[in-house]
């Protein structure tokens, strides 16, 4: 009996004494309202407006399955579909196209709440909206444009820039390697929700 207690509390003290792994993800702080599905248990909703429709529909549905399936031996709460109604959707994908240096960038995410703009490190937001800019999308290869849908996804759900290449959330100038969410990436939501 004594040596059984010994042993379980030796399992004990190495379980609490191997360090926490520290994985490569930023969070802004807060996150979607509702969640990001609850393993299919509180499905979320995304919409394709018109305008991003023609070029970045297929890519866009690509990216959000790079989050959803996740690898078998790390699974994460992402639950999301493609929906036609906007009004059902926490996350909207739209097109612009500039060439000007304000607005110099790839795809930007915006954050709501009640239909008012928020900002990632001060509250949850209830909406988010990607604006994707083809007038730099289109120089990419079609992989590093769906890695930047990724990328846009990610920030959506919360997740902030990193420095790591094998992240997605790296921006892509600064050399990003993978057109897909990888460990750390899902260690990110799975810290979120
Ligand atoms: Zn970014």
């Amino acid at each position: 009996m004594k040596k059984r207690l010994l042993l379980l509390f030796s399992i004990f003290l190495l379980t609490v004494s191997v360090p926490l792994e520290a994985f490569a993800y930023n969070l802004f702080g807060y996150r979607l309202t509702n969640g990001v599905g609850n393993w299919g248990k509180n499905r979320q909703y995304y919409y394709i407006h018109d305008s991003a429709k023609k070029y970045y529909k297929s890519l866009i549905n690509r990216a959000w399955e790079t989050w959803i399936h996740s690898p078998h031996i790390l699974s994460t709460p992402i639950s999301f579909r493609e929906t036609t109604n906007k009004k059902s959707a926490v996350v909207e994908l739209s097109e612009f196209y500039d060439i000007t240096s304000e607005h110099d960038y790839l795809g930007i995410t915006y954050f709501y709440k009640y239909q008012q703009e928020v900002y990632p490190w001060d509250t949850n937001w209830g909406w988010a909206k990607i604006n994707l800019n083809r007038a730099r999308l289109k120089n990419l290869r079609e992989t590093d444009q769906q890695g930047t849908i990724a990328h846009e996804l990610g920030h959506a759900m919360g997740l902030a820039h990193n420095m790591y290449e094998f992240s997605v959330m790296c921006q892509f100038g600064a050399g990003r390697k993978t057109a897909r969410p990888l460990r750390d990436d899902y260690e990110g939501i799975n810290k979120l929700y």
